[in-house]
């Protein structure tokens, strides 16, 4: 087997389990890997530190599979990636309900890196994000099926543009088993759903965000039981509606959608009709427009909301642009916080990863103050519990959020 010989000052990370080894740390490659093929990570003494697959073209030239002496085959396939499913049905019923939607391997974090699986009722939506998963996904696509023979089929959604760092062109398609239909129709916490796994962004749906859109539910269940008139909710970066939905059956009075997209604003509104009880009757506004612009016009028309959700999408993609990224987030938080009524809330996110929790935090600080209000944290967020986060892989923990309450 191909070996990379890993510097000795450079050995830690590895020791550590961190799960990639960039060209700098390598000290010499001992044989000729093809790209994609399994290596051994070996100290300059010659001792074994791990084993993973090699891709010359990418910065990060091993990811790490294991980090002991076993063969990397089938069998090893098979187990890793039954160990991440299993941990996700854990706590359900043996019979998981046929309309769910969850996130199955989560990649570095499963210590399967590159490797993306979500299960959306009957059908699988996977992500190759290296040339090392590229490579093998024909046969994980068959694993998958062996593990789970009551999936109708596996759609590729590797259309993302980190896979240019890999060397690789974005890609999306049936991968196994039948075509998913236009929509599927997906549950989520007494919330039902269509997904566009082919056109919707990520794999379809943003389900790192489940458990926070139970989060938002209770609280506006809490603020109904305070405030005794019904509530006027603004879903800011709405995308299909994911939040609005969750809540649209509690005493609203108005809830808003805004979103820069017409698409997604046109499903949102369908998921809506899809849930909204009979006696029920808010009113709804499905409104594509620039969240920056928006918020400025409903401060000067003196507009107030009860309940605000901010989910911008990721600003920062890289650590040169924290600075612009962080001008971003404060601008729109600042703007919500002028847009609460007293006793209201902010549930605010950020899925930067360049942006940590503590600096996020520190931004939100700063629009609280600059808005002139007095606020509180009364939740941290992160992404739902089918996201886990290796220990050893803090890169993994992209997703963070505040919910805020003002006085
Ligand atoms: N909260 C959603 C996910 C939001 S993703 C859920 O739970 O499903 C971010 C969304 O922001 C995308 O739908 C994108 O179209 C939208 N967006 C991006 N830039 C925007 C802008 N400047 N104004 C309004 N929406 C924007």
């Amino acid at each position: 087997m191909p070996q990379i010989v890993i510097r000795h000052d450079r050995e830690k990370p590895v020791i550590q389990q961190h799960p990639w080894i960039f060209s700098g740390a390598i000290q010499e490659v001992r044989g000729d890997p093809a790209p994609g093929d399994i290596v051994d990570v070996v100290s300059t003494k010659g001792r074994f530190l791990a084993r993973g697959y090699w891709n010359q073209k990418s910065q990060i030239q091993v990811r790490i599979l294991t980090w002991q002496d076993e063969p990397i085959n089938d069998d090893w396939w098979r187990r890793m990636m039954q160990q991440a499913i299993v941990a996700r049905s854990s706590g359900l019923p043996s019979n998981m309900p046929d309309k769910m939607a969850k996130r199955l391997i989560n990649a570095e974090s499963d210590w399967l890196p590159g490797l993306v699986v979500d299960r959306y009722a009957d059908f699988l939506v996977l992500q190759a994000l290296t040339l090392g998963i590229d490579r093998r996904k024909h046969d994980i696509a068959r694993l998958l099926h062996e593990l789970m023979p009551e999936v109708k089929g596996i759609y590729e959604r590797s259309d993302v543009d980190v896979r240019g760092k890999e060397g690789l062109k974005p890609q999306s398609g049936l991968l196994w088993g039948d075509e998913p239909p236009e929509y599927i129709e997906i549950q989520e916490s007494g919330s039902k759903f269509l997904v566009d796994v082919r056109k919707g962004h990520k794999t379809g749906f943003y389900l790192d965000q489940s458990a926070n859109r139970v989060i938002a539910q209770n609280y506006v269940e809490k603020l109904n039981r305070l405030f005794e008139r019904p509530l006027k909710i603004l879903n800011l970066c709405s995308y299909t509606g994911g939040f609005a939905i969750s809540i649209i059956n509690q005493r609203i009075a108005s809830i808003t959608c805004v979103d820069a997209s017409y698409e997604v604003l046109e499903l949102a509104e369908r998921n809506a009709e899809l849930n909204l009880t009979a006696n029920n009757t808010p009113e709804l506004e499905f409104l594509q427009a620039d969240v920056f612009q928006l918020l400025r016009d409903y401060v000067d028309q003196g507009e107030k909301f009860d309940f605000i959700i901010c989910d911008p999408p990721k600003f920062a993609h890289n650590a040169g642009q924290v600075d612009k990224a962080a001008r971003g987030y404060k601008d729109l938080n600042l703007h919500c916080f002028k847009l609460l009524n007293s006793g209201g809330y902010l549930m605010t996110f950020s899925c930067s990863g360049a942006i940590s929790t503590d600096l996020f935090q520190k931004i939100v600080f700063g629009a609280l103050v600059d808005s002139g209000r007095q606020g509180q944290i009364v939740e941290y967020l992160s992404a739902a519990p089918d996201h886990p986060v290796a220990l050893t892989f803090p890169e993994g923990a992209y997703l963070k959020g505040l919910l805020t309450r003002v006085m």
